[in-house]
């Protein structure tokens, strides 16, 4: 099989690795990749969200399945583009539809999907610049704190959880009729907050079957303690230390059920990954949010964690067989530590070049490369989020030691990580 991952991050690159392992990968393509992909895969300096280009890579390279990493193609169709051409019909493609990325792309999408499946999430309402007085009015039903959500993608920002009711409405007003997300936020979903502790869960669906991949849990803010701002993930660990069985075995019955369900009902052409972030209230599990791909840096403790082969696995879900796979996960703990560039994620600077890699000791851990280039021999750093470090043992706080460990031998300038991932976990 020869395969090409669209993306170029640490979730591309820890994709890239568990494809590599499987005597059933030949050629393996990743675009635009990074410099940790370029190191088992070939890089392709394409944008994923050009399709023309990307389908005379297919060509080109007589790719056999295409795995695609972020929403960003699937919320534009990049599955319907293909399908509609008899000359990718035999494509295997790792990604939902269009309509099932709305699941992601729209939030009141996801909202109204739960509610015709019963599916625990938070009561919410929506509303739009002509019904802002009655949004307002809906705030004043509520307790605070109050949960506004831009409809749209916001690039993760679009969520605003406010304690003030004033600064409620008057978010509210500007989401609505300032475009304070722009076109994201000419819808907003106003949710009850959900008072619990967050974890997310990972589903691979052919539509009708599914296998639930191990479930892990992401650290989104910069600094230590959860504070500051909302980055795109500073470390995850998978298990999920209090998902425990009995927690699961309702994950599964409320929450997973019903969604591969709801597509089948729903009629919704879903061969892909589905990302289920889940807020663990008392010991009941809701729904926040739906994304329609691999969360990052989540995928890098997920692959690790799986023993089966994914090739195999992908082949089943486009044959739409996935009854038939056999999953084994290991029993080991994953844990991973984000190495970000100083100022992230506001201001920073890239083209660092990155010190002590030769010193890490591979055994040990797993460098899965985010923002990374390579110029002239040397590995720069390209982006906010440079390197996620990844490691196995016996359970999260020994894999976790592992990590911090060996990250004493890397540098870059202002190089930033916490220090304190799974500082919640007991
Ligand atoms: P992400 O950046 O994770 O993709 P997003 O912008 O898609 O986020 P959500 O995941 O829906 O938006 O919300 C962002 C965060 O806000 C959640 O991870 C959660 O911490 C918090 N949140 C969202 N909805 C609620 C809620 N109803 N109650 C409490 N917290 C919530």
């Amino acid at each position: 099989m020869n395969i090409l991952i669209l993306g170029g991050g640490g979730r591309e690159h820890a994709l890239a690795q568990k494809i590599d392992e499987s005597p059933q990968c030949n050629q393996l393509f990743v675009a635009p990749g990074n410099a940790g992909t370029a190191q088992i895969a070939q890089n392709l300096n394409l944008n994923p969200t050009d399709f023309e280009t990307v389908a005379k890579a297919i060509k080109d390279k007589n790719i056999n399945i295409l795995v695609v990493g972020p929403e960003a193609p699937l919320v534009v169709g990049i599955k319907d583009f293909f399908e509609n051409q008899s000359d990718f019909k035999d494509l295997m493609i790792i990604g939902p539809s269009r309509e099932g990325a709305e699941l992601e792309g729209s939030k009141e999408r996801a909202k109204i999907f739960m509610e015709n499946h019963n599916i625990p999430t938070a009561a919410y309402q929506s509303f739009t610049a002509e019904t802002l007085e009655d949004g307002k009015a809906f705030l004043d039903t509520l307790k605070p704190p109050y949960v506004l959500k831009a409809d749209g993608l916001a690039g993760g920002k679009g969520v605003l959880i406010l304690k003030d009711i004033d600064e409620a409405k008057g978010e509210l007003s500007k989401m609505l009729t300032q475009n304070k997300f722009g076109e994201a936020s000419q819808t907003v979903v106003i949710e009850e907050f959900l008072d619990g502790i967050e974890l997310s869960v990972f589903v691979l669906t052919d539509g009708k079957n599914f296998v639930t991949l191990p479930n892990a849990k992401d650290y989104k803010r910069i600094g230590e303690g959860d504070t500051g701002l909302n980055t795109g993930g500073m470390g995850a660990i998978s298990p999920v230390p209090f998902a425990n069985e009995k927690f699961m075995q309702k994950v599964e019955t409320k929450i997973i059920q019903p969604t591969i369900q709801g597509l089948q009902k729903e009629n919704i052409d879903y061969k892909g990954f589905v990302f289920i972030g889940l807020m663990k209230v008392g010991n009941e599990p809701y729904v926040v949010e739906y994304n329609v791909r691999m969360g990052d840096p989540e995928t890098e403790v997920v692959m690790p964690r799986i023993e089966s082969d994914l090739v195999e696995l992908f082949k089943l879900t486009a044959k739409q067989q996935l009854d038939k796979a056999k999953l084994k996960i290991s029993d080991q703990s994953a844990a991973t530590v984000m190495l970000v560039s100083g100022g992230y994620p506001e201001k920073y600077q890239k083209n660092k070049s990155i010190q002590g890699l030769e010193n890490i000791d591979t055994k040990k851990v797993t460098l899965f490369h985010a923002g990374t280039k390579i110029e002239n021999n040397q590995i720069l750093t390209n982006g906010g989020r440079v390197i996620a470090v990844t490691s196995l043992a016996d359970n999260y706080k020994q894999a976790l030691e592992i990590s911090y460990d060996q990250i004493k031998n890397l540098c870059f300038e202002d190089l930033y990580f916490r220090k304190d991932i799974g500082f919640d976990l007991g």
